[in-house]
């Protein structure tokens, strides 16, 4: 977190996030409350017998008047001779008047905002009094409103990430078959190709085209083109074994792989498993000469020495358009001199 965010969330920041502190209501702890005219002695017995107890209340006719807090108190009356001084005397004596009651509907923004947002505010130890509508209901503490600021903090760095990660997700996804968009395929292809440099290895580049897919969806409706561009992604991504193959859809039925660390036989091998797993799929063309859907291959292999993105993705995009001329639903690989 930089330095200059304010600390105190925006009010209506938290959302639908779960578990979060909303109100001063959220952060009520019971309280006693005692009349003005009550004795020291009642008080301190209180404090007392309830080790939790950390403020007093002190009312007049129903109204808030004071807050006894007890560290003050129980170090007050361990002074000397304070006990014999004041401990039948009214407990008004020794509450703290500036005390504030606090609506149990204050958002905790604006509860913050109030006990800690400027230099002179609270101490942490103070404590306030919490009511709902005329009733009194409990006491807070200003060390509880900071630690709920903090944690609200936290809910709302994890929630961010979470979103980032989700739009992340989005940005580079295809929406209609899932698979890595053009965008994933830049970052990924530049990453990989940077890699292979590196280690002296050759990544595999597989450009794929569905074969007269013009003519489906001319015969059967731009619906079912999208059906069969679904089919096809998913029958290519499911030949993929290897983590570090990757499958992008990188144009409308154009489809790329990147294979890291190939030999011009694993990549011609693969290239014809997944020109293969296409045809087998048999999926209705019925303008195709075959009466499925097939698609046509261009492989293509890195030299570490010398290629960039552009001079593989170009062979391998020259390698596909040979695969259309040479009759289509083949693969042809691309030496490194085309
Ligand atoms: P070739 O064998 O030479 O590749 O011929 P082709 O018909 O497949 O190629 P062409 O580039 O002439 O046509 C591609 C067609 O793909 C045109 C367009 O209507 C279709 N197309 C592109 N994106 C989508 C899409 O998202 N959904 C559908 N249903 N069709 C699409
Ligand atoms: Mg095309
Ligand atoms: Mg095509």
């Amino acid at each position: 977190m930089s330095n200059d965010q304010p600390l105190i969330p925006p009010e209506n920041a938290l959302g639908d996030i779960p578990n979060a502190i909303r109100t001063a209501g959220d952060l009520c702890r019971d309280a006693t409350f005692v009349d003005s005219e009550v004795i020291n002695k009642k008080v301190f017995d209180l404090f007392d017998a309830n080790s939790d107890l950390l403020n007093v209340p002190v009312v007049e006719s129903g109204e808030v008047v004071g807050l006894i807090n007890r560290d003050s108190f129980m170090r007050s009356m361990a002074r000397r001779f304070h006990w014999e001084l004041y401990a039948n005397k009214r407990c008004s004596k020794m509450m703290d008047t500036a005390a504030m009651t606090i609506d149990a509907d204050t958002p905790i923004s604006e509860l913050a905002a109030l006990l800690l947002g400027d230099r002179n505010s609270h101490r942490l130890s103070d404590g306030f009094v919490i009511k709902s509508g005329k009733k009194l209901v409990g006491t807070g503490l200003t060390s509880d409103v900071l630690a709920a600021v903090l944690f609200t903090q936290r809910l709302l760095a994890e929630q961010l990430t979470k979103a980032n990660e989700r739009l992340k997700t989005l940005t580079l996804t295809d929406p209609l078959t899932g698979l890595h968009n053009r965008r994933h395929f830049n970052e990924v292809f530049a990453q990989e190709l940077k890699r292979a440099k590196r280690s002296a290895q050759s990544v595999g580049l597989i450009m794929l085209d569905i074969d007269y897919f013009k003519k489906l969806n001319d015969r059967l409706g731009h619906q079912a083109g999208d059906t069969a561009l679904c089919e096809v992604a998913a029958t290519l991504s499911g030949c993929l074994r290897r983590p570090s193959d990757f499958c992008f859809r990188v144009g409308g039925e154009e489809f790329a792989v990147l294979a890291v660390d190939a030999t011009p036989e694993s990549i011609l091998s693969l290239s014809e498993a997944l020109r293969r797993a296409v045809e087998d799929r048999g999926l209705n063309h019925p303008d195709h000469p075959l009466g499925i859907v097939t698609l046509s291959a261009g492989a293509a292999l890195s030299d570490p020495k010398k290629d960039s993105t552009d001079s593989l993705y170009a062979r391998a995009d020259k390698a596909l358009y040979a695969a259309k001329g040479n009759g289509r639903n083949r693969v042809t690989f691309a030496t490194a001199s085309d």
